[in-house]
């Protein structure tokens, strides 16, 4: 019951290797978000699927088809594109009918799926005006709802909120996948915004260097990053270097440059290199040292954000360790000399490369 696959699917420009054995299952009805930084692939992975670039190697299904020979229109995908490419000297209503029009549709038909798409962008009203005179955001819904209009499988949307200031994003994240969620399409979504990635899908495929570093929920992503990449890429973290001193129950002894720590891990040998990734939220703070963690060092600042607030530790290496809490939780103040821990559970091991 995949809908898209992509096997060993590569892409060069000239020497230049920018899709590397990339293997997906996109599955029917899911809000799939390919996420990375600037320049790691995501669009050309994308315009791949699309039709408008072809793969230098491996394969891309639609629906269990090989798609290699059929020119984008022909695929049962469509795309929106970050700037809208919205027609400019056509109304919204002529741009949202055009892939009605040009298959020669009946006009009551036409007629009657633009009003529905209207409807569904909750653009009622606006038919006659051209684009210059939408927002943003407005101009961003016609170009959802011509990209609706045929009906498609599934919508590949290469970051359709990029152009947008932050409060009407946030609006547009909310709406869009509900309208996912409404209509069942299989949505590719590509954004280098790692909140939005958190918040908007089903799965997230992150990546790095063309390379697909982890395929998970984002509760996995972010509780149990495989990469330090994905650790550090999305939400906070602290991440340490280290080596396993030693192993026993499931729970490593970990020497770093600032201390040494426990974090549950298996598959570690005793002088592995490792990585330690802890969330700011599990780090806890005591006067006294704790067993099996030796990190000291003192309380440095204290940003107030509302609910909870912000601070940090400086550590002996001069590493320093950000933790965050609840306002009302009773804590110490600039300059006090503390003790780091953590539940070594929440801590995660992370294989060195
Ligand atoms: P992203 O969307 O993740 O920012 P892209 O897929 O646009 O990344 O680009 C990945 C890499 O491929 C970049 O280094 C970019 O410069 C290069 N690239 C993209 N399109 C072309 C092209 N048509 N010709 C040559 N290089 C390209
Ligand atoms: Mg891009």
């Amino acid at each position: 019951d995949s809908i898209v696959s992509l096997i060993d699917v590569e892409k060069s420009f000239g020497k230049n290797k920018v899709v590397k054995k990339m293997n997906v299952e996109i599955k029917e009805g899911e809000f799939l978000t390919l996420l990375g930084p600037s320049g790691c692939g995501k669009t050309t992975t994308l315009r791949m699927i699309a039709g408008f670039e072809e793969a230098t190697s491996g394969a891309i299904k639609v629906q269990g088809e090989s798609v290699e020979d059929k020119e984008p229109f022909e695929r049962d995908v469509n795309t929106v594109f970050q700037n809208y490419a919205l027609f400019p000297h056509m109304s919204v209503f002529d741009n949202i009918a055009y892939g009605l029009k040009i298959r020669k549709r009946p006009k009551d038909e036409i007629t009657k799926r633009v009003n529905e798409m209207l409807d569904l962008v909750q653009l009622k009203g606006y038919e006659n005006r051209k684009p210059d005179a939408l927002s943003g955001g407005q101009k961003q819904r016609v170009a959802i709802a011509r990209a609706l209009i045929n009906n498609p499988k599934v919508l590949l949307l290469d970051e359709p909120l990029g152009a947008l200031d932050l409060k009407l994003r946030k609006q547009m994240q909310v709406e869009l996948k509900r309208l996912q969620k409404k209509l069942g399409i299989t949505f590719v979504y590509v954004t280098h915004d790692q909140e939005e990635a958190l918040t908007m899908s089903d799965r997230i495929a992150v990546m790095n260097e063309g390379v697909i570093e982890q395929l998970a929920t984002p509760r996995e992503i972010y509780d149990r990053p495989f990469t330090k990449f994905v650790a550090g890429f999305i939400g906070e973290s602290n991440i340490f270097d280290g080596k396993v001193k030693a192993l026993h129950d499931g729970i490593l002894d970990v020497e770093t440059s600032s201390g040494t720590m426990k974090v549950k891990g298996s598959g570690f040998d005793v002088g592995e290199s490792i990585h330690v990734s802890i969330r700011p939220e599990y780090v806890k703070v005591n006067s006294d040292p704790v067993e099996g963690f030796d990190l000291k060092g003192n309380v440095k600042d204290y940003i107030y954000m509302g609910t909870v607030v912000k601070t940090s530790v400086d550590l002996k290496d001069n590493i320093e360790i950000k933790y965050s809490r609840f306002e009302k939780d009773e804590d110490f103040k600039e300059g006090d000399s503390v003790n780091i821990y953590w539940n070594p559970e929440r801590a995660v091991a992370i294989k060195a490369k």
